[in-house]
């Protein structure tokens, strides 16, 4: 069940509280609703109170990204809250590339000369591609939101794929019968990394893959991850005790060989939200994602971006958690669009120029409550508004006068 981040009179956060509990005191008028997402209540008389150790545990994901808040109480380590956030990397990718090409295009039209401006400029130190820098933003958006609602004393990031270190030292022997044993899924996760996420032999996805010696053992191949390829059940019988070469893959043989990929191999997002989360003083537990695949397994737990989330690092390894816990799913959906006017085809400007947002204090995207007393659409309505050109209130499709509007959440670049 999804706790009740609680405030106390003084904004001070306090710990998230059962949801039937936060009815009842809403119910008796001593708290009143702070924010929807996440839902926060405000107590009206109460100061300050006694809290637990709190982590927020981050899966970062390449297009949704695991959130996680985990309490410690004296039972055990619980989920009290957890999100799923879908990043919009792509769509920001699309709108940069339109822009340059429309920018490309104006430059070649013959009107006036415009130097070109693809080689003027310097990046700056740490810059990151918009794409990614806008999941790092998300990202740090939502941590700061939620230090607010509650006290957060710990974060944990899943930093890196696989341990290099873990599995270059250690001699790893029968790797078939450590299925169950951290190492197996850093060496797992690794070889799935290394090999595309397919068989070796014949390309196969999506089928179980099984770990296979290259140099099979009975004939002298080692255990190490540099003698392990991934193959499909048909391919690993049907090489039976043949080395790669034999089997007629002598290029399989020669990519094992090759030295491991650069000891981090992850993407630059990572790094540079840990280096983030460092700058917040709080201890940052990192971990890896072999370390988060194996806690989830020996916990039983299914697989979702939030219950990862949970699972990363060492404090991953116990938590409790209910699986018909539903997460607040979020959506990146930015702000606006920064366009001041639509183009023709031939990069004329085809609409007028972009318009206020923003009218009696309401903006384009705020969610609001409509309560409209009489008339064809008398009733109350829930929904985003809309501000057109009039300005018009367009909650449902249909337009409200302002004086029947109430706003429940702020627009916030976010969709819940
Ligand atoms: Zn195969």
């Amino acid at each position: 069940m999804q706790r009740v981040f609680v405030l106390d009179k003084n904004k001070m956060h306090l710990m998230p509280c059962h949801p039937a509990r936060a009815k009842e005191l809403l119910d008796k008028g001593k708290a009143a609703v702070f924010r929807r997402f996440p839902f926060t209540i405000i107590l009206k008389e109460r100061e300050g109170g006694d809290t637990q150790p709190v982590a927020l545990k981050i899966d970062p994901g390449s297009s949704t990204t695991g959130l996680t808040v985990v309490a410690d109480f004296p039972s055990g380590k619980q989920v009290i809250w957890a999100a799923e956030l879908t990043h919009r990397g792509q769509a920001i990718r699309d709108a940069l590339l339109r822009r340059s090409q429309q920018r490309r295009f104006r430059r070649q039209r013959q009107t006036r000369y415009r130097a070109a401006r693809f080689n003027n400029r310097r990046r700056s130190a740490g810059w990151l591609p918009p794409s990614l820098k806008s999941r790092l933003d998300n990202i740090w958006t939502w941590g700061v939101r939620l230090a607010r609602a509650c006290p957060i004393t710990s974060l944990s990031q899943e930093l890196v794929r696989f341990d290099t270190q873990l599995m270059q030292d250690a001699e790893i022997s029968g790797i078939e019968y450590q299925q169950g044993e951290l190492q197996g899924y850093e060496v797992r996760e690794y070889l799935l990394e290394k090999w595309g996420r397919k068989c070796a032999y014949c390309g196969v996805k999506d089928l179980p893959l099984e770990v296979e010696h290259i140099i099979p053992s009975t004939r002298g191949g080692s255990h190490r991850v540099s003698n392990l390829s991934l193959a499909c059940h048909d391919c690993n019988k049907k090489k039976g005790t043949q080395t790669a070469a034999e089997f007629g893959y002598p290029e399989v043989q020669a990519k094992a060989k090759q030295p491991l990929k650069d000891a981090a191999a992850v993407n630059a997002t990572r790094w540079a939200l840990f280096e983030r989360l460092k700058l917040t003083g709080l201890p940052v537990e990192s971990g890896t994602g072999g370390r988060t695949k194996f806690n989830r397994f020996s916990q039983g737990y299914p697989k979702a971006h939030w219950i990862d989330a949970a699972c990363v690092g060492e404090s991953g390894g116990t938590v409790k958690l209910s699986a018909t816990h539903r997460p607040l799913l979020i959506k990146a959906t930015g702000r606006q669009s920064r366009q001041m006017t639509l183009p023709d085809q031939y990069g004329f400007p085809r609409t007028a120029a972009k318009i206020s947002s923003t009218a009696y204090g309401f903006k384009t995207g705020d969610l609001v409550q409509a309560i409209v007393p009489k008339g064809k659409h008398a009733s109350t309505h829930v929904g985003r508004v809309a501000i057109r050109k009039r300005p018009s209130f367009a909650p449902r499709g249909f337009d409200v006068h302002p004086k029947y509007l109430k706003r429940l959440h702020h627009s916030d670049g976010y969709s819940y």
